[in-house]
């Protein structure tokens, strides 16, 4: 019997509150279709707060197979795993092999664990690399990559077409070194915003980028040369953000008066923030919705919707993913590529060591912390 542990849940509210460290044994003989994986690190994102939380549109499914007291579900939507167990059938598939890293398919996994036994395996898991082809990748660069990346990945390629806009003004005014078209971000220090700095860099675009203000002079400094050497073009705070002068002046030196429009912004924040993106948007641009970190809306203006002809729209990789499981698979293997080529850096993490004896306050606080703002970087179990 292989022993296991997971943070587990019976009911909604604060994590630190309601997550309890369950330990539980799995039984050598799997069931046809199943795996063992052993778990190598799972990153803690907002939406496991909020799933935690009961506040998140997509709810957990309450079972007791886990041999909880009551029916409980485990939070966690990525992770890096090692398959150590073929149940009967599997190795036939000719899919999935001992020491493969996997990713969970979909959403909904329950990835704060340190074993799963998956049923269904060959649908459940995307075999990323098995031990010879891993060269280059690391546990916390695959537990990363379906979300943050992907959602990146996808609202810059899927609402407007940026590339066509750079390759249509470069053949407009080949002589000039502008650069490619812009796309504006809030939140850009988070991991979807990280990404899309990079991606965007590669794919010719150009980003502004706006960050909170850290506490000294200095640390905004630093995060605002971070993001540069990721590739972002301009890095402004909120307040630089949100000061008129911002539109009057640097975005219509920025954008050429605006024969370099905006056609695209990203916002991850919500409130006075996602108010200022809308405000810089050019006519016909679109701003894409993901996240709402600062707990509150925005108007949507009339004027500007109706003068700007202004199009808003929700991104939702769940939901997406469903439509679109093979361009997801693709998507994945694609932003790998580019991390063993050394073209995309993952994001900063806080590593939470889990080891058998971790305390089951150590692994709370991990998972309630990630909505606290100001961090260097995400929690990661590390197991
Ligand atoms: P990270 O944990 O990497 O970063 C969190 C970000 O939120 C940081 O930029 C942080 O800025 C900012 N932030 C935290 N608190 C506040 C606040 N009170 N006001 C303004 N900004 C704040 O986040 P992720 O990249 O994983 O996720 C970012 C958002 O995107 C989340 O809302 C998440 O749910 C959402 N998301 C949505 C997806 C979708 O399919 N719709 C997919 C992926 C993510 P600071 O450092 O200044 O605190």
């Amino acid at each position: 019997y292989t022993q296991a542990k997971a943070l587990v849940f019976s009911h909604y509210g604060e994590p630190s509150d309601v997550l309890h460290l369950h330990q539980h044994s799995i039984s050598p003989s799997l069931p046809p279709g199943a795996v063992l994986v052993r778990t190598l690190a799972a990153p803690v994102n907002p939406s496991d707060v909020n799933t935690v939380q009961g506040t998140y549109a997509a709810k957990p499914t309450f079972t007791t197979l886990l041999g909880t007291p009551a029916p409980s579900a485990v939070p966690g939507n990525e992770g890096c795993f090692e398959v150590v167990a073929l149940g009967p059938g599997v190795a036939e598939t000719g899919t999935l092999a001992r020491g493969d890293w996997v990713i969970p398919s979909t959403t909904g996994f329950g990835t704060f664990r340190t074993h799963a036994l998956v049923d269904n395996a060959t649908k459940s898991l995307l075999r990323v690399c098995d031990a010879a082809s891993r060269a280059g990748l690391t546990p916390a660069q695959v537990a990363t990559v379906s979300v943050n990346p992907c959602s990146a990945y996808r609202m810059l390629r899927d609402y407007v077409d940026l590339i066509a806009q750079s390759v249509a003004a470069f053949a407009a005014r080949p002589d000039t070194t502008g650069g490619g078209a812009w796309f504006l971000q809030n939140g850009a220090n988070s991991g979807v915003g990280r990404a899309a700095i990079q991606l965007g860099a590669l794919w010719g675009l150009r980003s502004i980028n706006v960050i909170r203000e850290r506490d000294t002079p200095a640390a905004t400094a630093a995060l605002r040369d971070e993001l540069l050497a990721l590739g972002a073009t301009v890095v402004v705070t909120e307040a630089e953000f949100l000061n008129r002068e911002f539109a009057a002046s640097t975005l219509k030196s920025l954008t050429r008066d605006g024969r370099d429009p905006i056609m695209l912004g990203l916002n991850c924040v919500g409130g006075k923030s996602a108010a200022g993106v809308v405000r810089c948007l050019a006519p016909k641009g679109t701003m894409v919705t993901y996240g709402g970190m600062s707990r509150q809306s925005f108007p949507f203006p009339t004027g500007p919707q109706i003068f700007k002809r202004l199009r808003f729209e929700g991104f939702w990789l769940s939901e997406w993913s469903k439509e679109n499981p093979a361009e997801k698979r693709r998507t994945i293997e694609e932003i790998l590529g580019l991390i063993k080529l050394g073209k995309f850096k993952e994001a900063p993490v806080e590593e939470v060591r889990w080891e058998w004896d971790t305390e089951e306050k150590v692994l709370k606080e991990a998972v309630q912390g990630t909505l606290q703002g100001f961090r260097s970087g995400k929690g990661l179990f590390v197991f």
